[in-house]
């Protein structure tokens, strides 16, 4: 049988599209190279600790120092490969990673479903908004401390530039919506953006709010002006 150049064109058409849905359907558009500035991508973030000098101190030991694991994605930021055991009143979570570097005060970011485990109910918080929040205790190779407060439900935000944030007509502070693609795809409500210098555009969820809308990091999602 003979294909003609037609029939060949026709063929090589199809199988093209049937890829190009394929890939479509597969996941919702992750892409670093991203133009669009109302398009941003995703950072999940899984239960961390910062830590205080001091508290730095008791659990690991007087003047020890945090190892740098890992960058973040926000300048200076990273990952050590320093871990603590929370342990709350019903239950305890092992390896729980901490965040360097150091900070001003110690603040512990779980999932609700960690608050579970743990027995604690920690309120939704901005970062660094640690009044009348929740309570947990940490355990460290070198010694143990007792938390009053501390423990949070990160809210999730937007890093950028302030120049990035003026040219969507956006501000440090300001709320948006969050538009999500996908089979689990979704409207987030109340998106903080914080706008400072030295960020990089992304957005911080926990993995509760990353599974219910099927999102994985660098995952791009649509900001939309309230
Ligand atoms: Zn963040």
């Amino acid at each position: 049988m003979e294909i003609t150049r037609s029939v060949l064109d026709e063929i090589v058409a199809r199988l093209l599209a049937q890829g190009l849905k394929a890939a479509a359907e597969a996941a919702p558009k992750s892409d670093t190279s991203n133009n669009d500035p109302w398009l941003v991508p995703i950072g999940v973030s899984n239960r961390h600790i910062h830590l205080s000098r001091s508290d730095m101190d008791a659990l690991f030991g007087p003047g020890s120092n945090l190892t740098r694991m890992g960058a973040l994605k926000q300048p200076g930021q990273y990952a050590a490969e320093e871990t603590l055991v929370l342990r709350g009143p019903k239950g305890q979570i092992a390896k729980v990673r901490v965040l360097g570097p150091l900070r001003k005060e110690t603040q512990i970011e779980i999932s609700i479903a960690d608050g579970f485990t743990l027995g604690i109910k920690p309120p939704m918080r901005m970062s660094g908004k640690l009044e009348q929040s929740a309570g947990v205790e940490l355990v460290g190779p070198y010694g143990t401390v007792k938390k009053e407060s501390g423990v949070i439900v990160a809210l999730r935000h937007i890093h950028m530039l302030p120049s990035e944030a003026e040219r969507l007509g956006l501000k440090n502070g300001d709320e948006v919506d969050v538009v999500i693609d996908g089979v689990r795809g979704g409207v987030m409500n109340h998106v903080t953006i914080r706008a400072a210098e030295a960020s990089i555009p992304e957005m911080h969820i926990d993995v509760e709010e990353a599974n219910a809308f099927g999102l994985k990091n660098n995952v791009l999602v649509r900001i939309r002006k309230v």
